[in-house]
């Protein structure tokens, strides 16, 4: 591998993997679930290259590392090939869509793993963040027990913001708009259903050359966390932590954003972040940030989702 992915490439899934000769666990690190995401590519082409040469030493448990995991979306350029692969994500015996064939590649992988690293980078501008999963819990959501091990993981990966509570308020934004409340499952919640653990590692916007070196350094702090290179651990980067508590859906064309939100911009109880077409205000009920601003939401695409402050503790 040269450090460049090649566009024209078949639509296989490239898998390139290094196993230390000690025992450790297994890590999947992902780039390109969406295509139109670089980051992730740049950094996993770079840390093979590193590992290859031997840079990087693993020396315990197994990497596997996935430069593109949706070819036909990256050679498009596009977020998406036929569908968002990383929603309703799960095994299909009938697939019907490249982003179902490419899933039954993928939750196999996710089985094969104990720990995922998924590479991400969004569309608003807004500090890099690392997006984890519940607290331990049995509920009917997303039952999970492995909260401390993942949220150390988190901490540990470069970014000073961790982020939570994508599921359950994604799941009542499809309710609202009388879809299946298990489409957020994604890369990570597929590997919690399978007994591992997994974070989104969102580096930055899509463009921001920036982006790929926040992604190549939380790889080389994953291996190190997890003890597949024998360097020294990395220290606790992560500061603050936000739960996403509630999603705003577009309901009509004229549905406007107040200004051009970041994601993590913090907003008081009472501000405005958007106006109906009708001209009534949507505000924030309490202390809080503005997530995923998307000033060209459509009818029931989620306009901005609210967050506040929270401890990170499992
Ligand atoms: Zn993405």
């Amino acid at each position: 591998m040269t450090g460049e992915i090649d566009k024209t490439a078949s639509a296989a899934v490239q898998t390139v993997g290094f196993t230390g000769l000690q025992q450790g666990p297994k890590l999947l690190v992902t780039g390109a679930v969406h295509g139109n995401e670089i980051c992730g590519p740049q950094a996993i082409a770079r840390a093979i290259e590193d590992c290859r040469s031997g840079r990087l030493a693993i020396t315990r448990g197994h990497v596997t590392f996935v430069p593109v995991v949706n070819a036909k979306a990256w050679r498009q350029g596009t977020r998406e090939g036929d569908r968002n692969l990383n929603r309703n994500l799960r095994e299909r015996e009938i697939p019907s869509s490249n982003e179902d064939l490419v899933g039954n590649v993928l939750c196999g992988l996710l089985r094969a793993h104990d720990v995922l690293l998924d590479i991400h980078s969004f569309r608003s501008r807004g500090e890099p963040f690392v997006f984890v999963g519940p607290s331990n819990n049995d509920g009917p959501i997303e039952p999970f027990r492995l909260a401390e091990a993942e949220r150390d993981f988190a901490r540990r990966l470069g970014p000073r913001l961790v982020m939570f509570g994508w599921l359950p308020t994604y799941a009542r934004a499809a309710a609202a708009r009388h879809g299946d409340p298990t489409e957020g499952v994604g890369t990570t919640e597929f590997m919690r259903s399978c007994g591992g653990y997994g974070v989104t590692l969102e580096c930055g916007q899509h463009r921001d050359p920036g982006a790929a070196e926040v992604a190549y350094d939380a790889i080389v702090r994953a291996l190190s966390h997890l003890r597949l290179t024998d360097t020294t651990p990395p220290s606790v980067t992560v500061e603050r932590a936000i739960e996403i508590v509630d999603v705003v859906l577009c309901h009509s064309a004229g549905d406007r954003l107040v200004r051009e939100w970041r994601t993590g911009d913090p907003v008081k109880p009472g501000e405005t972040i958007a106006t109906r077409e009708n001209g009534s205000r949507l505000t924030a009920l309490a202390d809080g940030f503005v997530i995923f601003p998307d000033a060209n939401a459509r009818p029931m695409d989620e306009m901005y989702y609210f967050g506040v402050a929270r401890s990170l503790d499992a």
